[in-house]
């Protein structure tokens, strides 16, 4: 679904990421486990678009097709989300506005505004949140759980066809967590071609989410990749074991 081949990524004229390889199939859940600073979150940019983060080299292919020069809102036509590791505040905009924006740009269905709310409150209850996160300001004032809630409704809104969540369990509580595996198993229950990405520092959130697939990923590059049980020797062995 997401074939990613001999990436190099630059930020600042600085070379982060280099040589990565990363093919995930339709209907499989990665792990990318990495210290900080391992160039994980420059990945998830990179692969999305943000326009700090140049791709110097390789490709990436989402369904075949080569993205590499896309911008991000055609990436998220094409079904790419990226769930931020920060989501940022912007007491401006209404959280349901905000949301209908980006459905009807994601998915180019103009649904009526009464319609969408009723959607919004389907996708809201189906990862157990409250609907007040709705009717508030984009992340205004959200607790760390709640900003990543409103990721998972998105989520849920869009129906996209891989997804990256970045640190989706950075901060969060064991019941912030559930709300979080909530929106994944619906999803891929929604569609089971869904490929999914959890970029994460901890082995914990594959508790609830089970990865396919872990890789290890150290200075810019996938060093080591494996099944489930690879998450816990290296909670046992720690990354140095496995830098270069
Ligand atoms: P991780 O998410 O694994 O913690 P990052 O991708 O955030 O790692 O960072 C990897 C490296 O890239 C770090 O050395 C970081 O300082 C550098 N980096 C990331 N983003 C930027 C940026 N916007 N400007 C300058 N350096 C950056
Ligand atoms: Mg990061």
């Amino acid at each position: 679904m997401i074939r990613i081949t001999q990436l190099q990524v630059q930020v600042d004229h600085k070379i982060i990421i280099n040589r990565l390889d990363l093919n995930v199939e339709a209907g499989s859940t990665h792990a990318v486990m990495g210290p900080n600073g391992s160039g994980k979150s420059t990945l998830a940019y990179a692969l999305i678009g943000h326009p700090a983060y140049t791709v110097t080299a390789g490709s990436i292919l989402l369904g075949g097709e080569n993205i590499v020069n896309l911008s991000p809102d055609k990436r998220a036509q094409k079904g790419l989300f990226l769930s931020f590791q920060q989501p940022p505040s912007i007491p401006g905009i209404d959280v349901l506005t905000f949301l209908k924006e980006a459905h009807n740009a994601c998915t180019r269905i103009a649904m009526e505004v009464e319609q969408f709310r009723l959607l919004a409150e389907e996708c809201t209850h189906r990862i157990n949140s409250k609907t007040d996160l709705l009717y508030r300001k984009l992340n205004d004032g959200f607790s760390g759980g709640e900003k990543k809630q409103l990721e998972m409704i998105q989520l849920l809104l869009l129906r996209p066809k891989v997804v990256i969540l970045d640190e989706i369990d950075s901060g969060l509580d064991i019941d912030a967590l559930k709300h979080v595996a909530a929106g994944i198993a619906y999803a891929k229950q929604e569609n089971p071609d869904l490929a999914v990405v959890i970029i994460t520092h901890y082995q914990h959130i594959l508790r609830s989410i089970v990865p396919d697939v872990v890789h290890i990923m150290c200075d810019g590059a996938i060093v080591e990749s494996g099944n489930a049980q690879l998450a816990y020797d290296l909670e046992q062995k720690g990354y140095d074991a496995y830098r270069s």
